[in-house]
């Protein structure tokens, strides 16, 4: 390996599957451990950007909470600014807000209604992507605004529940790292 040359990053290996949380039937893949892992925070902070280096990018939108670690980090890289996508109710200033649909009932993702300018270019960036339906939410807040969605960019994708494909259908680049079977 020459001093330039990456180490490649087993990352599905750092993240950890804790089966039944938190309800039965569902293996929720925690990230902590791949934080946890200066490499592997690194590599992924390095693998969810590089798509976007040489793409003219203007903010990182990252949804609450994991989202907030990813999108920060790799809104430092870009060398650009930072939307935070929060549950309802918790944004101190005038807001804009979507519902987005769960298995029983709705649920809220908002942004201060200031925070994105018409014409500005959003990457979207979460931990993972199951059903789509939190990162469609807050999709709809970046063109409601009147922002440009260029991609969304997530280390894991669960490709059963079909969110990617979701998002694509709908015209929107979808950059994953790792994807798992299953829910
Ligand atoms: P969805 O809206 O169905 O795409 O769900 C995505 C959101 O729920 C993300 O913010 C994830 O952090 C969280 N999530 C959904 N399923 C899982 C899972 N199996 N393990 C960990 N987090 C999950």
């Amino acid at each position: 390996m020459n001093a330039d040359a990456k180490p490649i990053i087993d990352f599905k290996r750092l993240i950890r599957t804790i089966p039944d949380y938190p309800k039965p039937g569902i293996m929720f893949r925690d990230i902590t451990t791949l934080l946890l892992d200066p490499q592997g925070l690194r590599g992924a902070v390095d693998e969810l950007m590089l798509p976007f280096l040489n793409m003219s990018v203007d903010l990182v939108a990252g949804i609450e909470a994991r989202g907030f670690i990813l999108g920060g980090a790799v809104a430092h890289e870009l060398g650009k600014g930072f939307v935070p996508v929060r549950k309802k109710g918790k944004l101190p200033h005038k807001t804009i807000g979507q519902e987005y649909q769960l298995e029983y009932g709705v649920d809220a993702v908002e942004i201060h209604a200031d925070a994105i300018a018409p014409g500005q270019r959003v990457l979207l960036v979460d931990d993972l992507i199951a059903t789509g339906g939190t990162a469609e939410a807050a999709i709809e807040l970046v063109r409601r605004s009147g922002g440009e969605l260029i991609a969304a960019a997530f280390i894991i994708d669960l490709p059963e529940l079909g969110g990617s494909v979701k998002l694509r259908k709908r015209g929107v680049s979808v950059h994953t790292l790792v994807s798992f079977e299953g829910h």
